[in-house]
C-alpha cells in the first residue's frame, strides 16, 4: 500500500519518509490530534458566574440574582467539562447567595424601619 506525500505528491518509501522533498509522513499523528480536538472546553457558564459574583460585590449584589442562576447552571453542566469550572461555580454560588441573603435582610430591615416610621409618624399626626 503505498503513501503519498502530502506536501509534492511524491510516493513515499518504507519509512513513510518522501525522497524528493524531505517530508516525513504525519499520518501516524492523526489520531493523537484528533484527542486534543475533542477535549472539553471550558466551563463557560461557571467563570461568567463567578465573574459576575465579583461584580456584584462592587454593584452592592445589584447582579447577585443572574451570577447565582449563572453558576448554578455552570455547576449543572460541569460534568459534561470533566467537572472544569466545579469550583468556580460554587465559589460563585456562594457569593451570590450570600448578597441575596444581605440583599433580603437589608430590604427586610429598611422595610421594617419604614412601617415603624409611617407608625410613627401617623401617631404623631392623629
Ligand atoms: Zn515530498
Amino acid at each position: 500500500m503505498a503513501k503519498f506525500c502530502t506536501k509534492c505528491g511524491n510516493e513515499l518509501n518504507e519509512d513513510g519518509f518522501c525522497e524528493k522533498c524531505g517530508t516525513k509522513s504525519e499520518t501516524s499523528n492523526v489520531q493523537i490530534n484528533q484527542t486534543i480536538i475533542t477535549k472539553p472546553k471550558s466551563n463557560g457558564f461557571a467563570t461568567a458566574g463567578f465573574v459576575i459574583s465579583l461584580v456584584s460585590i462592587l454593584c452592592c449584589g445589584g447582579t447577585s440574582t443572574i451570577g447565582l442562576v449563572f453558576s448554578i447552571i455552570g455547576l449543572v453542566t460541569a460534568n459534561k467539562y470533566d467537572g472544569n469550572g466545579k469550583g468556580l461555580a460554587i465559589a460563585g454560588i456562594i457569593i451570590n447567595a450570600l448578597l441575596i441573603i444581605v440583599l433580603i435582610i437589608f430590604y427586610s430591615l429598611g422595610l421594617a424601619t419604614t412601617i415603624f416610621d409611617s407608625y410613627s409618624n401617623g401617631y404623631r399626626y392623629y
